[in-house]
């Protein structure tokens, strides 16, 4: 069952993804929202490839779509075509080379390796697979842990309290299930 710990992990994992993902498009020369509408237009019916469709559901102003879809169509990951019955409609569809920039962008699919992971029974659990490939992830970009104190080298016990090898300050209970920019993983030491 997916409980407050799996969701945690979905989200620091989600944002470390985002945070490569941003630096990957920076490259070249595309936003977050470019691929967010590739992605829509990948799953979408063709009742719903307009771009009024892609402002109700991304919630943005009409600009702001408008501007997307320019610069998609410019880099011709878009194409347009117009409403057979409709001349005042256009539909977009992917061209191959916004399909090949999907499949770049989400070539690793870090929660689908997750599930296989657990499927091959390499983990467990859905959190261990999770943390295993949040792990993984700060590793390869060299992100910070951001971990707390149970899985931190500097986690030391005297004189039955927890202790901050840091600071040499104790630690009360509630504060070493937080999440800490110091964290070391006890693993990586
Ligand atoms: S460095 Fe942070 S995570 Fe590690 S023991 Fe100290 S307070 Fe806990």
């Amino acid at each position: 069952m997916t409980n407050l710990k799996t969701f945690k992990l979905i989200e620091r994992i989600s944002t470390l993804v985002r945070s490569e993902e941003r630096k990957k498009l920076a490259a070249l020369g595309l936003q977050p929202i470019h691929i967010q509408v590739l992605d829509y237009l990948d799953s979408c019916n063709s009742y719903s490839n307009t771009a009024a469709a892609i402002t109700e559901y991304f919630g943005l102003t009409k600009g702001t779509v408008s501007q997307s879809l320019q610069v998609l169509e410019r880099k011709a990951f878009i194409a347009k075509t117009l409403d057979p019955e409709d001349a005042r409609i256009f539909h977009l569809t992917l061209t191959e080379e916004g399909r090949n920039l999907l499949e770049l962008v989400h070539a690793d699919d870090v929660f689908a390796q997750a599930e296989l992971a657990v499927q091959n029974q390499q983990y467990s659990s859905i959190d261990a697979a999770l943390l295993a490939a949040l792990e993984t992830l700060q590793k390869t970009h060299k992100a910070p842990s951001f971990g707390t104190c149970d899985t931190c080298v500097n986690f030391d016990v005297e004189d039955n309290h927890y202790l901050c090898s840091i600071t040499r300050l104790p630690l009360f209970q509630a504060e070493t299930d937080k999440i800490c920019r110091e964290h070391i993983p006890a693993d990586a030491a």
